[in-house]
């Protein structure tokens, strides 16, 4: 193959070419360049890169291309961790936007006469699909942890982070507790009022649980229907009731009409709470089934209260949150 046709090929391709001597000077140059550094093969050849652009200077770039012509090793540069590292644009308006292509460079050293070939690649709108890609994975995946009804924590979440938080305490001997809470006379609620208002209430019931956490990060979650659950981190028995109690009197002060409930006018919920240091060995449905312990005897005790469940208590495994936390025992 002529001399004239390798040129006129290397003109057509539909990536960057340039070739340096053993110095370091650019002795090729391909349309492809030209068009997108916007400089004329008639303004580079003979020159250097860091002569032709100064800012490359003591760059990465610079350095491959060094380390090509004096060791005959060959480097590529993504654009992952090489972002934008050479002044080319895809379109004219792109220079005053600092809009640079985002390019994958090969520097291939030719050892035999100590000359480099840089080829450059646009992986702009690769990257651009990939960003696109991560953006909509990253979504999708806090979508298969979220309840749909009421945007707080599905099953999937309370599962994940229960373990997550149980595993934590029991490295860390510290105290994680759990929040069990039901909303009172539900089936009751659908049967006055239909299903649409039911779901419209427990939305009403999640946002003011989610109003009266700790911080808006905390794991509240749906467990299953009516009901839902707070694991809670570095949270002793006191903690843990102080929240219940409070959480419980959010809901109350709501004051959503219930005509068919048992305990009184409005919406109300009753909260089981545990706390425990974790011990080798433990599952963490310990911590979950006292709570569903408490939260069922709480049940029967009347509803619209909180009950703590210590299995260490000699005669009942339950104690009423007032006696816990100073608050004032109602009759
Ligand atoms: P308790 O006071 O003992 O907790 O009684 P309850 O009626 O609240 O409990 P029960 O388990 O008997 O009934 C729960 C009801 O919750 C039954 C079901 O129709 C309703 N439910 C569960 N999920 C949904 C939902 O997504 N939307 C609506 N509207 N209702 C639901
Ligand atoms: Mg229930
Ligand atoms: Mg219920």
């Amino acid at each position: 193959m002529d001399s004239v046709l390798s040129l006129e090929l290397v003109d057509h391709l539909q990536c960057g070419v340039a070739l340096l001597d053993h110095q370091g000077r650019i002795q090729l140059w391909n349309h492809w360049m030209e068009r997108y550094s916007r400089r004329s093969r008639h303004d580079v050849i003979g020159q250097r890169f860091d002569e032709v652009f100064a800012e490359l200077a003591q760059t990465r770039f610079t350095e491959a291309i060094e380390q090509a012509l004096r060791s005959g090793l060959s480097s590529v540069l993504t654009p992952g961790l090489n972002a934008r590292l050479l002044p080319l644009y895809q379109h004219p308006e792109h220079v005053q936007l600092t809009q640079r292509i985002q390019a994958l460079i090969y520097i291939a050293a030719i050892p035999r006469n100590h000359t480099c070939l840089i080829q450059v690649q646009d992986m702009t709108a690769t990257m651009r699909r990939e960003r696109r890609l991560r953006a909509q994975s990253t979504q999708l995946i806090a979508t298969t942890y979220l309840d749909a009804l009421t945007g707080v924590g599905n099953r999937r979440r309370f599962d994940r982070d229960l373990n997550l938080f149980f595993a934590s305490a029991l490295e860390t001997h510290s105290s994680i507790a759990m929040l069990m809470i039901d909303i009172d006379d539900f089936k009751a609620y659908n049967d006055h009022l239909g299903h649409v208002q039911g779901d419209a209430c427990l939305i009403q019931v999640a946002n003011a649980l989610r109003g009266g956490l700790r911080q808006q990060s905390e794991s509240l979650s749906r467990y299953g229907g009516e009901e839902f659950a707070l694991p809670l981190t570095k949270a002793d028995r006191d903690v843990a009731c102080v929240i219940a109690e409070r959480l419980r009197q959010i809901v109350e002060d709501l004051k959503l009409p219930h005509p068919a409930s048992r305990v009184g006018h409005s919406v109300t919920v009753t909260i089981g709470v545990s706390a425990m240091v974790p011990e080798p060995g433990q599952p963490s449905s310990v911590l979950t089934g006292r709570a569903d312990l408490a939260l069922y005897r709480a049940k029967d005790a009347g509803r619209n209260r909180c009950l703590f469940h210590d299995p260490n208590l000699a005669s009942d495994c339950f104690q009423r949150v007032e006696q816990i936390t100073d608050l004032p025992l109602e009759s």
